[in-house]
Formats: structure tokens, sequence, C-alpha cells
């Protein structure tokens, strides 16, 4: 098996040892005789590898027992609806900062249940920048503020939390596990996991939990995260494989040196390639230095008559999925932490060999 460099957006790559591992676990798990797919959540044997899981994600991120830990369904899109059932209270408004897509996906779902305040918006600037902290328009009787840590298409990202009086909602899809963040700076980060934490079909949700009592009547349970606190994440069925698989990659963070190092990896890796796109003359990457994402790298050829051709030329390479997002065009290098360096530098070469040919 010859595996390529896989720079996907989402589902991103996993680590090979994680899907080695899981290969060799498939067919009979820890001999039991079968697959961790097969058992009932509520064997002692899943709850165990569940509890692992927790355990091992709240030490990476050192998440402390005033927060609760929820592996829930439905992706970071349910949370754009999910977040105002069970935050608003008794209040009719929230505040948004919209920054790119995912945030103005966030505020679209969240205008059917209250009035949204969006504080701040970077789309004059084609969402190539950060608003400034000190310019927003924050409304102190806000239920929450929700942010998008790092947009996933624009590539920008925050590295500074916002300081406000209400509650702080992060959607960290595309930035959790990258880098050490103090959790206790939050009040609710939410994250898909097909990105850094595992395959697509499980969601992140870790609280705060005094927060787990104001959902409107409303809320549906499968919605509702005091349910799903009660019920540690089982009130239903929950996607057992995706959480073990998570587990497993938890597992080869801690081994790789835990959050710490693999942020070490990561600032290198989008260090290389952001100099290489800037001293180019042929590529360019649109955002504002400050706010450039560390995973996700969005870059334009000189010529957009060649993408198709570095596209191609790319993938005869075994360099996978660096078309940029339909909505913005142009090329996208995601590099989530198991993609490793080796991938960066090989992608840097044929950058520069490709350039070298059609400059
Ligand atoms: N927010 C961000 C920042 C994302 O990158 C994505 C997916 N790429 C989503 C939300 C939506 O996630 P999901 O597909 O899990 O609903």
């Amino acid at each position: 098996m010859s595996r390529k460099y896989n720079f996907c957006a989402g589902p991103a790559a996993l680590p090979e040892a994680v899907l080695n591992r899981a290969q060799q676990e498939m067919a009979d798990w820890q001999g039991k005789g079968l697959s961790i797919m097969e058992m009932s959540h509520r064997s002692p044997e899943f709850v165990g590898v569940a509890q692992q899981a927790e355990a091992d994600l709240r030490e990476l991120l050192s998440i402390s027992d005033d927060f609760a830990v929820l592996f829930l369904q439905g992706g970071a899109s349910t949370q754009f609806a999910a977040i105002p059932l069970n935050l608003l209270g008794d209040k009719g408004t929230a505040d948004y900062v919209n920054t790119g897509q995912w945030s103005k996906k966030a505020i679209k779902e969240a205008g059917r249940y209250c009035d949204v305040n969006v504080v701040a918006s970077s789309e004059g600037t084609n969402f190539s920048t950060i608003p400034p902290l000190a310019d927003w328009q924050l409304n102190p009787n806000a239920a929450y503020l929700h942010y998008t840590p790092n947009e996933t298409i624009g590539g920008v990202e925050f590295f500074e939390e916002p300081q406000v009086d209400v509650p702080l909602v992060a959607d960290m899809s595309s930035t959790i596990l990258s880098r050490k963040i103090d959790v206790n700076k939050y009040d609710m980060i939410y994250a898909g996991a097909q990105k850094n934490i595992g395959p697509a079909g499980l969601t992140l949700v870790i609280i705060r939990k005094t927060l787990l009592d104001r959902a409107l009547p409303i809320c549906p349970a499968m919605l509702n995260y005091k349910v799903a606190d009660d019920n540690d994440s089982m009130y239903n069925t929950p996607p057992t494989y995706a959480w073990y698989l998570s587990g497993l990659v938890f597992q080869w963070l801690k081994e790789q040196g835990g959050i710490e190092a693999m942020e070490v990896i990561n600032r290198r890796k989008a260090a290389k390639l952001y100099d290489y796109i800037d001293g180019s003359g042929f590529y360019a990457n649109p955002v504002e230095k400050q706010s450039r994402s560390l995973m996700n790298i969005p870059f334009t050829l000189a010529n957009s008559d060649l993408d198709k051709a570095f596209l191609a030329e790319a993938e005869e390479l075994g360099l996978l999925n660096l078309k940029g997002h339909r909505s913005v065009g142009g090329m996208r290098a995601s590099i989530y932490n198991a993609v490793p360096e080796a991938a960066v530098d090989a992608l840097i070469a044929f950058m520069s060999d490709f350039a070298a040919r059609h400059s």
C-alpha cells in the first residue's frame, strides 16, 4: 500500500498509525470475537473505550471538571441550531462575528431562533482580515458571543481570544488540537470531528456545566446538552466507530508529545508554506499576515488558466485534494495534524518546479 499526501480540508487525513491499528482490530477487537462496531454502546467494552477517549481528550486540552465533554452527532452544522436552542435562555438576542463562510452559516441558522447582532464583519475585505476587537459593537445583553477561530475556507485564524462579558462560544472545527488553547477562556467549544479529531460522524462539544440548564422548551432532546450530559452522550445510539477511532487519534496525539509538540510542527509546516508562497512571485495568499491559518492555506496561481494543469500534475505526484473551496476557487492546502511535514516539503518542491516551468 502506498499512501499519498492528502491536503483535504475535511474529511481530512488521519494518522497512518491509527488506520493500521484500526485495521488490526477491525474484525476481532481485543480478542472479543467481534468488531467494536458490532458491540452494544452500553457494553462495558465500549463504555471503556468511550471513557478513555474522554479522559485522553481532557488530558490533551487540560479540560477541568467545570466543563462537560459531549460526543454528539450531526456535525458542526447541527450546532449552529443547537447553540441558540441551548444557550438563549430568557434572552432574545446573541452576538456573532462574521469572518467568513462558516460564520455566515452559523449566523443564518441562529437567525431562526433569535435576533442576531453581527458585532463585526470582515466581508468588506473579502474575509482576508480579522476585524479589530476594539471596534466590535458588543451587546451587553446578548445571550452569548459566537465566533469562528479558524475559517476553513478563507484560511483566517484568530490567535487571541475575544474578551467579552457574555458566554464565549467558539466553532473550533478547524483549529481544535492544532495548537495550545486555554479552555477556561471559553464557555463552549464545538467541532466537527473530521479534521483533527477523527472520522466524520462525531461532533465534539465542550461546555461549561453552568450553561447546561438554559435550553428552550422547544429544544429537541437530541440537541439538548443537558440530556446528552445526563446520559453520558448516549441518549441514543452514538456513532460508536467514529468515537472509537477518535480515541485512537487522541492516543496517537499523546504519543507524539501532545498538543505542545504538534503545535511546534504545525507552526513550522505553515511557516514554510507561507514563506514559500510569499517569496515565489507566482503564488499568492490573500490573508493579512497576522491572521493566517495554521491549518488551511488557500493560494492562487499567477494565472488561473493554469489551475487545471496544476491540480492534474499534483495528483500525478500523489499530492491530493489541493483544489480550493468551490466558493473561492484557486487552491487550498489543509495541513492538519496527520499531514506530515514531508507532505509540505513535497508540495513546496512541486510548486516551485511548476512555477519555474510556467513563469
Ligand atoms: N465550521 C467550520 C469552521 C468548518 O470548517 C465546517 C466544515 N468544514 C463546519 C463548521 C461544518 O461542519 P460539518 O460538516 O461537521 O457540519
